[in-house]
């Protein structure tokens, strides 16, 4: 096995999380931090399979620690096993209610440990892989709606985090239904998993992202760069696509082509996500109104950017 599962130990006596490591090294790589507010900052750098949880522990207890993990985006996922000594019902039922996935009292057998840790983790990773194939769109492999859904509230948060422009643009292949009635449906679905992973391919940033929003239609967003920029590189994704040459009896092209809607704006607060995306339907309206095989794109000064036809 060349993957080492990660695990976070968080209780404030050394003597007990030196006791919990030296039960888990031979298997797992261990992180112990003695106070609540250190696992926290550790849990949300990220990367841990389970976490090991205190309850009793001076300032932050590990109740108010649990909710707060539970509560957050990175790290609710993870599942947590609560220690304690407390031997009483109501803490077990708190504890489950909670979130957390399962209860240990001390003092604990090293046996009965490993394989509650040995559980967890594997049904963690079988959960991460269930997730995984819920967020991918079967025909194109690229992320799918509910991904994307996922995913857009989190990047916008993070733009107005880090004071970035973020842009969102919708794309919608040209004069499609008439690409099935003339070469079929399938062929059409070879079209669309085509398009796809081409334009996929352009969205390389750790920060992008881009996915299937359904039927012939697909949805990008990403983070930085300003409207021109973004109008940009998104003429070079409808030429890549153009590019591939798939013949097409349309009366815009010879090949298949997108039309791409797009806007660009600085987040704040106040502005709402949902709203970016209408304007990005609108700007996707106006390129098929155009023409079609174009980019329409609203910059961060609320100017409309478009190709020439
Ligand atoms: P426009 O240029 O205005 O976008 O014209 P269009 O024909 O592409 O637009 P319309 O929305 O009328 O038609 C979309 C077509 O896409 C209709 C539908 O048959 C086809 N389509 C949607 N999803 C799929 C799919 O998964 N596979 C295939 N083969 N076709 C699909
Ligand atoms: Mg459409
Ligand atoms: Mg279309």
């Amino acid at each position: 096995m060349d993957h080492v599962d990660k695990i976070l130990v968080i209780d404030d006596s050394p003597v007990q999380a030196g006791f919990l490591s030296s039960i888990l090294k031979p298997d797992y790589e261990i992180t112990a931090c003695h106070t609540a507010e250190e696992g926290l900052r550790a849990a949300k750098e990220g990367g841990f399979s389970l976490i090991l949880l205190d309850v009793v522990m001076p300032e932050m207890d590990g109740f108010t620690l649990l909710r707060e993990l539970k509560g957050t985006e990175l790290t609710k996922h993870v599942p947590v096993i609560l220690l304690t000594s407390l031997a009483d019902i109501q803490y077990e039922e708190r504890g489950l209610l909670l979130g957390a996935v399962d209860y240990v009292t001390k003092p604990f057998s090293p046996v009965i440990i490993k394989a509650r840790v040995n559980t967890h983790i594997q049904l963690y990773h079988y959960q991460m892989e269930f997730r995984q194939q819920a967020m991918v769109d079967e025909l194109t492999g690229v992320a799918n709606r509910r991904r994307y859904e996922d995913e857009y509230p989190v990047r916008w948060r993070e733009a107005i985090r880090f004071g970035l422009p973020f842009s969102i643009c919708m794309f919608d292949i040209d004069k499609f239904k008439a690409y099935n009635d003339t070469f079929g449906h399938p062929a059409g679905d070879q079209v669309i998993a085509a398009v796809a992973k081409t334009a996929a391919a352009c969205f390389q940033r750790s920060t992008d992202l881009f996915a299937r929003y359904g039927g012939e239609e697909f949805v990008a967003l990403f983070l930085g760069g300003d409207g021109r920029t973004a109008f940009e590189f998104l003429k070079t994704v409808r030429k890549a696509v153009e590019d591939l040459h798939l013949p097409h009896n349309s009366p815009v092209s010879p090949w298949v082509t997108v039309s791409v809607g797009g806007v660009t704006v600085v987040p704040t607060v106040q502005s709402s996500p949902e709203e970016i995306l209408k304007q990005a339907d609108a700007m996707l309206y106006d390129a098929k109104s155009f023409g079609r095989n174009m980019v329409v794109w609203c910059d961060e000064n609320h100017r409309q950017l478009r190709e020439r036809q």
